[in-house]
């Protein structure tokens, strides 16, 4: 378990506990000290489907990496971005299954960012949806933003 703030491997378990459909681990970093969060069953055997059908295991870095670039310079605490992407991690245990769409990754993703930064929010669905089209760009806009 690599941490996600140094990439160090070592990290110790600082707490254990069962949800639902999987085992979610508080780990603490041997180098940084920093605190994070994994969830076996969901690193372990979640595959990624992606919009043309290839599969991929589901990766953290990969998703949190996603995020950073849609809240570059938006002033959300990395705090934040860590425990957004806990959430989505505990939603997708949740669901119990052994494959899942990208794009349903990508909605988890956005109905938390909706919340925390309208712009990282817009970035995200432009980037993760592939929003080509103009007009779906401004019905996601039109959904955060209150009518003029
Ligand atoms: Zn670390």
């Amino acid at each position: 378990m690599k941490c996600p703030h140094c990439g160090d491997a070592n990290s110790r378990v600082v707490d254990t506990r069962s949800t639902g459909d999987g085992i979610r681990r508080r780990r603490e970093c041997e180098t940084c000290h920093k605190r994070f969060t994994t969830y076996e069953h969901v690193a372990a055997s979640l595959l990624i489907v992606k919009s043309d059908g290839r599969r991929e295991p589901y990766d953290r870095q990969k998703l949190m990496h996603g995020i950073l670039i849609a809240c570059a310079k938006r002033p959300i605490p990395q705090v934040s971005i860590e425990a957004m992407v806990d959430s989505v991690e505990e939603e997708l245990a949740a669901l119990g299954r052994t494959e899942v769409k990208s794009n349903y990754v990508g909605s988890l993703v956005l109905e938390h960012l909706r919340q925390l930064d309208p712009m990282a929010y817009i970035r995200f669905a432009m980037v993760y949806l592939q929003m080509s089209d103009l007009e779906v760009v401004q019905q996601h806009i039109g959904r955060i933003l209150p009518p003029a």
